[in-house]
Formats: structure tokens, C-alpha cells, sequence
């Protein structure tokens, strides 16, 4: 089983010529509503994956929380231990993108997952408990994700950390990590280190894992993973996709993945491909949590 605690948003995403300036109201070119939310995008990743999956998070009782229910339950993700605030609204977020550069400006309000403290993740003991993989992102209160990790390893279930967005964080999270999954931008705010080269990406892991994470996993968008800790050092490429439709949401879907097969008990990396077998699939669709994969699509997928 995979337990994700992280948030949903409801993402607005408007389209228009270029972005509005100070004071400025512009005729949009489009407009789309659908499910985000780092935490929601990787349960539902991991559902179709093929994980029992199940979600932590708080939402609000207003539309966008009946999204959030809908997405979940047509996947069948175990809503048990998503609380419902009375007040504060379900996160959304705003985003504006330019037709012709392609370039976005956008506000993410969290909301209810705001609130999500350690005590909500406390109420969630048992659930952990018997999960095999935990994973959590920085989407919602730093505190949250890490009495889940430090629970989720007390239990001896194996944890992954998304650090997402790049938050400074006190190194000692990184202790309660089996795996720290940044993407090239999120390690090189995490560490410092300029990520751009291979030599500087391998940096980068070992100054994850001398801070206390088992392993580091850096995702290196279209080149592939670098895993390097406990599992060895092993550049894992990604697969090859020829008409790539939408990027976004490609490292919730590997890390989706990669719970799901590590949950299965495979090796590390042959984790590391499923999961990048997971997000080729993904970019080769609009949109993130709808762009999923089903297991059926992965396995022939990685047997072409
Ligand atoms: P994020 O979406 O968090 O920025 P990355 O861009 O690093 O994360 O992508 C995560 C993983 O998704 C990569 O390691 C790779 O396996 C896969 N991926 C991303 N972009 C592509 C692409 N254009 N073609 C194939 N796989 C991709």
C-alpha cells in the first residue's frame, strides 16, 4: 500500500495573449479547471499504478472539495483520513500563461491543507502504519511531513520525501528519509550546489545523503534519474518520448510510480524505471492528475 500526505488544489489555468500587468484586465484565450495539488497528482499516479493508495490531506466544504472527492474516488484512492474544514476553503491556484511565450505567472493558496498539522498526521498511525511506502511533498506545513516521515519510519515503512517546492528545511528531515526526490532545481535550492552539469547533480546526492537521507533520487526532466546513496550511484535515463504534450506534473507521476514499485518490492532501480516509465507515459497527455497512466499502459510500455 502507498500513503501519500500532501494537498489538493483545484488548478485554474487561464490562457491570454501575455500576462496582465499592475491593474490591468485582459480578454482571455481559454480557460481550463482541473485537479492538482502535488499530494493529490501522486496518490492518483500511484492508484493507477496499480497501489492500494490512500490520501492524507484537509479540504474544504465547498466545490473544489467535491472535486477532490470525485478525482479520488474515481480512482479508487481511500479517503478515510481526509479532513474536512469547516472554514477555510480547498486550495486553488491561479494560473495565468501567455499564448505566445508560453510563459505562466501563478498563485497557489493551500487553504485547508494549511492547517494540516503533525496532530492530523498522528490520527493517521494506523494507516501508516500498515502502508509500505509513505511519501509527502512541501505543499502543506513542514511539521506535517515530518511526523509523517518520522511515523512512517518508526513503523518501518519505507519513506520518500518530494521536496516540493524547495522550502529551507533543518537537515535533521533528512534522517527520516529513505529517499529524497528532488527535481534538478529543487536539489540545487536544497543544496547550493549548481546541478546543471552531472558531476554537480552527483555533488548535489552526496550532500543530500550526508545530511541524513538514505539515498538521493534527483530527477533530471527529459535525461532520466540520478540515484545515488545506500542503492549505489546508477544514472537511470529516461525513455525516449517523440511528441511530448505537456510536462507538467511529469515528477508527481514519477514519484507516483516509483512508491508504487518499491511498494512491490522491486529493486531501487528497476523503481526508478517504472517510475520514469510512469511519467513518459504522463507527457505524452494533457494535463497532470488526468494524464495518469493505468498499469495495463505501463506494462506494455515497458515491454516495447
Ligand atoms: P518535475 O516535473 O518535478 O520538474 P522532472 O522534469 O525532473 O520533474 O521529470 C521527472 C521525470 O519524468 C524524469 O526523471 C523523467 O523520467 C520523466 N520525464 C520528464 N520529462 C520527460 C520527457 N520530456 N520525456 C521523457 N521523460 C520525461
Amino acid at each position: 500500500d502507498v500513503v501519500v500526505l500532501g494537498t489538493f488544489v483545484a488548478d485554474l489555468a487561464f490562457k491570454a495573449e501575455r500576462l496582465p500587468v499592475v491593474g490591468e484586465t485582459l480578454l482571455g484565450q481559454g480557460f481550463a479547471i482541473g485537479p492538482g495539488g502535488k499530494g493529490s497528482n501522486q496518490v492518483i499516479a500511484a492508484a493507477r499504478a496499480g497501489a492500494r493508495s490512500a490520501m492524507i490531506t484537509r479540504i474544504g466544504q465547498d466545490s473544489f472539495g467535491e472535486m477532490a472527492r470525485q478525482t479520488w474516488s474515481q480512482d479508487g484512492v481511500d479517503i478515510s483520513h481526509v479532513l474536512v474544514d469547516e472554514t477555510a476553503p480547498t486550495g486553488a491556484a491561479f494560473i495565468f500563461v501567455s499564448t505566445k511565450t508560453g510563459d505562466n505567472a501563478i498563485i497557489i493558496e493551500s487553504g485547508a491543507a494549511a492547517n494540516l498539522s503533525a496532530t492530523d498526521v498522528r490520527a493517521a498511525e494506523r494507516l501508516i502504519a500498515k502502508a509500505n511506502v509513505f511519501v509527502t511533498q512541501f505543499e502543506q506545513p513542514i511539521e506535517a511531513a515530518i511526523e509523517g516521515l518520522r511515523l512512517a519510519r518508526s513503523h518501518g515503512v519505507t519513506t520518500i520525501l518530494n521536496p516540493a517546492p524547495a522550502l529551507p528545511v533543518e537537515d535533521t528531515i533528512y534522517a527520516h528519509c529513505d529517499y529524497v526526490t528532488p527535481n534538478e532545481t529543487e536539489a540545487a535550492t536544497l543544496t547550493g550546489i549548481d546541478t546543471s552539469t552531472d558531476e554537480g547533480a552527483l555533488q548535489a546526492a552526496s550532500s543530500l545523503v550526508e545530511r541524513g537521507a538514505r539515498n538521493a533520487l534527483i530527477t533530471l526532466g527529459a535525461k532520466g534519474a540520478l540515484l545515488h546513496g545506500e542503492a549505489g550511484t546508477h544514472f537511470v535515463p529516461a525513455f525516449h518520448v517523440a511528441d511530448v504534450v505537456d510536462t507538467t506534473g511529469a515528477g508527481d507521476a514519477f514519484n507516483g510510480g516509483f512508491a508504487v514499485a518499491l511498494s512491490e518490492g522491486q529493486s531501487p532501480v528497476d523503481a526508478v524505471r517504472f517510475g520514469a516509465a510512469v511519467a513518459a507515459l504522463s507527457v505524452q497527455k494533457a494535463g497532470t492528475a488526468p494524464s495518469m497512466p493505468n498499469r495495463t499502459e505501463i506494462e506494455a510500455f515497458l515491454r516495447e
